[in-house]
């Protein structure tokens, strides 16, 4: 993870002056336009105020004009008509004059010039009144005659000159108070721009940043979760890894203490479940002909079935000397020992020679389900556990030819003398144990030394593995055949009594008596043999004791012409 950019840091210091300032900003604007319209509205209220007084102003003069035309008018014509337009203005021209003096009261400088105004007005319009009540009292000549026109004219002349210093006041103050509104209106405009502008930009910068911190932070975020994810895929796989390492160190150790094939494949088979879920497989071992490999375990439920039998050139593993992993849907090479019917879309399979001294002496097959398919991991462990199984498998077959070097004899096949002297206690003992009877047997060839001498001794050692296997074929499984030494032979029969023991003799001795050997193209023999028996517990209660004297029996069938069968105490 890397840490927050400086960029970000400083942002973080600037962001709440920055924020402050934009509020202020905007307060200030807000507060700024709100005294700004009422400044507004005010100077728009002075500025009609201006219109008023000015329309007043016009309104006295025109009331005053008008009063003055219909008294005139009505002096000239005495028509009622001018009567009762001159009686309906004269009121409106005080209220009017009035109502101007109470609109400049609070100007000092056209406040004392309304008054006058007001005071000329009033004398004008008293001297109007008063020819108006000479014509009511009279007649028209007598209100002609009372006319001062000089006067009315100066007097009306100051009227006018007043009400024009008035109106000249008010449009300076008008043209005053419009440039002070305008000015407003400007100050306000730019102040409420500016303050708008620049809270506005500095919004959008806070926007902007933050935005950009999120996003920072987003990724920040994304980068932490993935680092964590892979973090536990890491502890995940260290885990498995080390399950792995635990299962194989503890298959290798077991494997170790193995006594048989069997057991070496149930090993194998529980170590690759527990490893692969859902694995199921199949081991093959090269048969001793060494033509062709052959199962001799399964496991599992067969994902993909495999033939029982298969040459090494059915196998791609075997012909390169290498695993040969074909994922499922991989689309690669399938070897031809699997079964084609079986969709490879679905079935992930893994085929591992099984090498000893460099050489493949099996195959292990494996196969699961796709979704289930051993990983990188898996398939090390797999071609661990396959090297360890080829090695244990070759040197079980190894102890195991060593053991039947050391137990047989080459030439015959039989058990040795050794092997023989370590059974006949113990199975004395058994039948001891069991009160059953034992006996035993010795053979010895007639004359072979002549046969030796005549035929040479390839011949006599090819007669000797012919006696052997007869000897094989005529006895029990139980019963243990050996080659004594030299052309004498042993044989021990557990829980056979004399006369059976007799009966097995003569079989014996009968077979051989007509049995040829084929040596070199030549048939030779047949020969003879003479079998001498003792029969625990009736001739002797050891091992050592029934020998000698099934022995001194087989020197007396000797002695008494040989091609005979002599049991020590008993007689047909
Ligand atoms: P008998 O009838 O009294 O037993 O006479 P025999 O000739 O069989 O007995 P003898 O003990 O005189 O001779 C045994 C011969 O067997 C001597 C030996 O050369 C021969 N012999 C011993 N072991 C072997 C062997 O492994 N192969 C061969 N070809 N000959 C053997
Ligand atoms: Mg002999
Ligand atoms: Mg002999």
């Amino acid at each position: 993870m890397c840490p927050l950019p400086a960029s970000s840091s400083r942002f973080k210091s600037y962001r709440l002056p920055a924020f402050t300032l934009a509020l202020l900003l905007l307060v200030g604007t807000g507060a700024a336009s709100i005294v700004g319209v009422e400044n507004l509205r005010s100077s728009n209220a002075w500025i009609e105020h201006t219109y008023r007084v000015l329309n007043r102003i016009e309104v006295v003069d025109q009331l005053i004009r008008s009063s003055e035309a219909s008294g005139r008018a009505y002096r000239l014509t005495g028509h009622p008509d001018f009567r009762r337009k001159y009686l309906d203005v004269v009121p409106g021209v005080e209220r009017e004059v009035a109502a101007l003096v109470a609109l400049t009261a609070d100007n000092p400088v056209q406040a004392p010039r309304a008054r006058h105004l007001e005071t000329l007005v009033q004398t004008h319009m008293a001297e109007l009144q008063r020819l108006h009540d000479i014509q009511e009292m009279f007649d028209m000549e007598a209100a002609r005659k009372a006319t001062d026109a000089t006067r009315s004219l100066t007097q009306w002349r100051r009227i006018e000159a007043v009400s024009a210093q008035m109106r000249a006041e008010e449009n300076r103050l008008l043209a005053e108070r419009e440039a002070r509104g305008h000015q407003a209106t400007l100050g306000l405009t730019v102040l409420v721009v500016l303050g708008t502008l620049l809270s506005g930009g500095l919004m959008v910068w806070l926007m902007w940043n933050v935005t950009r911190e999120n996003r920072r932070a987003q990724s920040l975020e994304r980068e932490a979760r993935d680092a964590f994810h892979e973090m536990a895929l890491t502890m995940a796989r260290a885990d498995r890894l080390s399950e792995q390492r635990h299962r194989l160190s503890r298959y290798s150790g077991l494997l170790q203490s193995c006594e048989t094939r069997d057991e070496i494949v149930q090993l194998t088979a529980t170590t690759l479940t527990g490893l692969i879920p859902n694995v199921s497989g199949q081991c093959y071992l090269l048969r001793a002909s060494q033509n062709f490999y052959e199962s001799i375990a399964t496991f599992g439920d067969a994902t993909i079935s495999s033939a029982d039998l298969l040459l090494s050139n059915q196998c791609w593993a075997l012909r390169r000397g290498q695993p040969h992993h074909l994922p499922a849907g991989s689309g690669g090479m399938p070897c031809d020992h699997l079964d084609p019917g079986t969709s490879l879309d679905t079935t992930s399979s893994l085929c591992l020679p099984l090498v000893a001294q460099g050489t493949a002496i099996g195959l292990l097959h494996i196969s699961t389900p796709a979704d289930e398919a051993p990983d990188d991991g898996d398939r090390e462990i797999v071609n661990q556990i396959a090297e360890q199984l080829g090695l244990a498998i070759a040197n079980l077959q190894l102890r195991e030819t060593l053991r039947t070097q050391s137990l047989r004899d080459p030439l015959t096949g039989l058990f040795n003398r050794r092997y023989l002297e370590e059974n006949l206690a113990r199975e004395l003992q058994r039948c001891e144990r069991r009160r059953l009877p034992l006996s035993v047997l010795m053979l010895d060839v007639d004359h072979f030394k002549r046969f030796n001498d005549t035929h040479g001794h390839a011949a006599g050692d090819a007669l000797l593995a012919q006696v052997g296997r007869l000897i094989q074929a005529k006895v029990r499984s139980e019963d243990i055949a050996c080659r004594y030494g030299g052309e004498e032979f042993t044989v021990v029969m557990p829980e056979l009594d004399a006369r059976g023991a007799c009966e097995r003799a003569e079989q014996i001795r009968a077979a051989i008596e007509v049995a040829t050997v084929l040596h070199l193209r030549q048939t030779l023999g047949p020969v003879t043999v003479s079998i001498g028996i003792a029969t625990y517990p009736a001739d002797g209660m050891t091992p050592e004791v029934l020998q000698q004297l099934a022995d001194a029996m087989l020197y007396r069938a000797k002695a008494e012409g040989r091609n005979r069968v002599l049991h020590a105490s008993y007689r047909d």
